[in-house]
């Protein structure tokens, strides 16, 4: 049993949380006018930045937004602003917009990266309080919490020039020092695959959980009934992975555009905090019954 105080501590983050989802009908469209998109498979046009992208309508809501990847832009279907969008107009900007006040829009399609970026950590931090008991580490990565929402208070000339990436490398290692602390209490865990190549890999049933694989590039890898509970996926490259009756409901620092990049299907458990892909298959598949017997033969080093 938790003290009503540490309850009321981890509801309050997810409260946090809940902020730090794109709410597009308090933005305007800022992610389809900033930033340059180069046409690849991604993307099926070329865009410069700061040129809304033909698509946008006026209200600043997307036209295809239900039809996304059979239209060839499939990067917008995976694409989250952790709420660096609304935050950006509705307090950087004061409820200003690009269209209205054309004279706001240089700052404010600089102000958004920088923001997208501070938000993104802020996710990643706001999970690691709740998956800490009180206690020095707690301690750190709150102020560490309170410092990043302290800078994104701050007025639009400051953002625009703050080291948003040199930031996170500063706190890179606090969410890794988190990581560690959580998955070194998980029994027999599996090895750490920090940063591997896993391009295609075949890894269908196997057991990754509590294993480190920040980083890891996972690519159009066969992760059907996986078990990834626990395991570290912070940066974890999953576009195209099948993740298929693939266990991730405590998978760690795992984010909605890595699920929204890969597939899945109704039998994959997902941490309670995202969304499952619309997607996704409503169905359990067949090929993804099969988990116990390959689980250990796909299993990977231990530790
Ligand atoms: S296709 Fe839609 S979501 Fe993508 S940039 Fe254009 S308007 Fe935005």
């Amino acid at each position: 049993m938790f003290p009503i105080e540490e309850v009321e501590r981890r509801l309050s983050v997810v409260d946090a949380r809940a902020d730090l989802r794109a709410d597009c009908s308090r933005c305007a469209g800022l992610c389809c006018v900033a930033p340059a998109f180069a046409a690849s498979a991604d993307f099926a046009i070329d865009k410069p930045a700061g040129r809304p992208c033909p698509k946008l309508a006026s209200d600043s809501r997307c036209s295809i937004h239900t039809d996304l990847r059979e239209q060839g832009f499939p990067g917008c279907a995976v694409f989250d602003c952790f709420g660096a969008g609304q935050h950006v107009v509705q307090v950087t900007f004061g409820g200003r917009d690009w269209r209205h006040s054309p004279g706001t829009a240089e700052a404010m399609f600089a102000v958004f990266p920088v923001m997208r970026q501070l938000k993104e950590l802020l996710w990643y931090v706001a999970e690691a309080v709740t998956l800490l008991s009180p206690g020095t580490l707690l301690d750190d990565v709150q102020r560490a919490q309170e410092q990043t929402e302290r800078v994104l208070e701050q007025p639009a000339e400051v953002v625009r020039e703050f080291d948003a990436a040199a930031y996170r490398q500063q706190v890179g290692p606090l969410l890794d020092r988190v990581s560690r602390t959580v998955r070194n209490r998980v029994p027999d865990r599996a090895a750490d695959r920090q940063g591997a190549d896993l391009i295609g890999a075949k890894l269908r049933g196997a057991d990754l959980h509590g294993a480190s694989l920040r980083g890891a590039y996972l690519l159009g890898a066969d992760l059907r009934g996986a078990d990834l509970q626990h395991a570290d996926l912070l940066g974890a490259d999953l576009r195209g992975a099948d993740l298929r009756g693939a266990r991730l409901s405590s998978s760690l620092f795992l984010t909605q555009p890595q699920l929204d990049a890969a597939s899945g299907d109704a039998s994959t458990t997902i941490p309670g905090t995202l969304q499952r892909p619309r997607h996704w298959s409503p169905t359990v598949t067949a090929t993804t019954t099969t988990r116990s017997p390959s689980r250990r033969r796909s299993r990977l080093n231990r530790r």
